[in-house]
């Protein structure tokens, strides 16, 4: 995907294939939430086409594109920063380490299985370790035929400079506003949402429009979940919210959720005055606090964790938000 303000970027870059001169290093620069992901898959997408159209864009038919689009082409690699593998913490800190790297450089040395270029993306490429870092100097000195790299990052001060003197920088910057808010516009759901509170968004997000479409998916996933939990209180159904809840990212939902039965048991416990998150709603969360059943809550807290826990199975989420609306409603 190229962004409305990526398109400076994209004609240098196009020009570069079109002369045959792309690097075989580049570090993509900018902010967070400016896109320069979707910029390299796009970048990947353009050199690994088989029959790309005039502006270098993947034609996304051919044989090649096809294996792009389902995530299986054999030339492209993608690192991304991971935890630990043997880490069990629920905030484990990221980075990229020297085994993925070396895993990542033996795929470039192979010879391409289609002929072609053979192109690793390394995102947030300040996460390496120095070792990984080190580990991955060697290629960038000797890349071989075909070979493309590309690293994004948004603290380009925390790589090593042995690394960035090796790749060609390519930066994004923030749009203009004007632009920002169309894309802002045409971009998310919620066609109630205001200008004033797009502005609000790209404001809040630096003026980086990823980032501020991120927030305001936040905000109206927060808004929908609180009209759920409140349904009944308000002699509305609460089942209606469940196909509503199903089109937002289902762990975050689900702590959401689990932050609603949390303010429940302190409401229990504590009283009406106790300590909670949702304090917007803190009246109709009192009224839904007299007439629960303490057990049925612990119930409906397991019920939540043993969705997380499992939130890596594939499930029909309309029906797990009934269940869960259900399970709520007759605490
Ligand atoms: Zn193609």
């Amino acid at each position: 995907m190229i962004y409305p303000w990526q398109q400076t970027q994209w004609l240098q870059i196009s020009q570069l294939i079109k002369v045959e001169r792309l690097p075989h290093a580049m570090l993509l620069l900018g902010n967070q939430g400016l896109g320069k992901t979707d910029f390299a898959s796009s970048m990947a997408h353009a050199v690994l086409c088989q029959q790309p159209a005039a502006d270098f864009k993947a034609c996304g038919l051919c044989k090649s594109c096809q294996l792009l689009f389902a995530d299986t082409h054999p030339d492209l690699y993608h690192l991304k920063p991971a935890a630990p593998p043997t880490s069990k913490s629920k905030n484990p800190v990221l980075s990229i380490r020297i085994d993925d790297i070396r895993v990542l450089c033996n795929k470039l040395n192979q010879t391409s299985q289609y002929g072609g270029y053979r192109v690793a993306i390394i995102d947030q490429a300040e996460l390496l370790t120095i070792s990984a870092a080190n580990s991955l100097l060697k290629t960038l000195e000797e890349p071989g035929q075909d070979v493309l790299i590309l690293l994004t990052t948004s603290r380009p001060h925390r790589l090593p400079v042995t690394i960035r003197s090796r790749c060609q920088v390519l930066r994004f910057t923030e749009p203009d506003e004007k632009q920002a808010l169309d894309w802002l516009q045409t971009s998310q759901q919620d066609e109630q949402t205001s200008v004033n509170q797009l502005q609000q968004a790209l404001k809040h997000a630096h003026g980086s429009p990823l980032a501020a479409l991120i927030h305001l998916q936040e905000e109206e996933r927060h808004q929908i979940l609180a009209e759920a939990m409140t349904a009944a209180v308000s002699g509305k159904n609460t089942l209606d919210y469940a196909a509503k809840l199903a089109k937002f990212a289902k762990i975050q939902t689900l702590e959401s959720m689990l932050g609603w039965a949390s303010d429940l048991t302190r409401l229990l416990s504590c009283g009406p005055d106790a300590t909670i998150s949702n304090e917007l709603h803190r009246i109709k969360l009192q009224a839904i606090a007299k007439k629960v059943d303490q057990q049925r809550v612990f119930r409906f807290h397991d019920q939540i964790n043993f969705n997380l826990l499992h939130s890596s199975i594939a499930v029909n989420e309309q029906l797990l938000w009934e269940n869960l609306l259900l399970s709520w409603d007759n605490l």
